[in-house]
């Protein structure tokens, strides 16, 4: 069963993601902002990361940088979840690790293909 951290300060976009993760069989952790985020890391690495951008505490990038600086016996795949639909905004993602991202809100047929482009699902 792969694993995925579901990291976003939203409690009720939490509950949604487990919902349809869970169906796509997938064992699910959840982390309220990016501190807690990497702890969750640190105790066990998740294969994929759904990751929002705006938390208080530590937001979406910088978690991704300092996760990508880490010297992590394995890395996960990261999926950034993005209200702003530029260009900008999902390069500077990519640019700081991120593998894919999803536009908010999601559902499940659309997550389900983003997992699938990063080799998890
Ligand atoms: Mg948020």
């Amino acid at each position: 069963m792969k694993s995925c951290l579901v990291v976003d300060d939203s409690k009720v976009i939490r509950k949604v993601a487990r919902h349809i993760l869970e169906t796509l069989n997938f064992s699910v952790q959840e982390a309220g902002d990016g501190r807690e985020a990497l702890t969750r890391c640190e105790e066990h690495m998740p294969d994929v990361v759904l990751l929002d951008w705006n938390m208080p505490v530590m937001g979406g990038m910088e978690f991704l940088r300092t996760l990508r600086q880490r010297s992590f016996e394995s890395q996960p795949k990261v999926v950034f979840c993005t209200t702003e639909n530029d260009a900008a905004h999902i390069r500077a993602a990519i640019d700081a690790g991120a593998d894919e991202y999803v536009m908010k809100p999601f559902d499940r047929e659309t997550l389900e293909s983003k997992l699938q482009i990063v080799g998890v699902a």
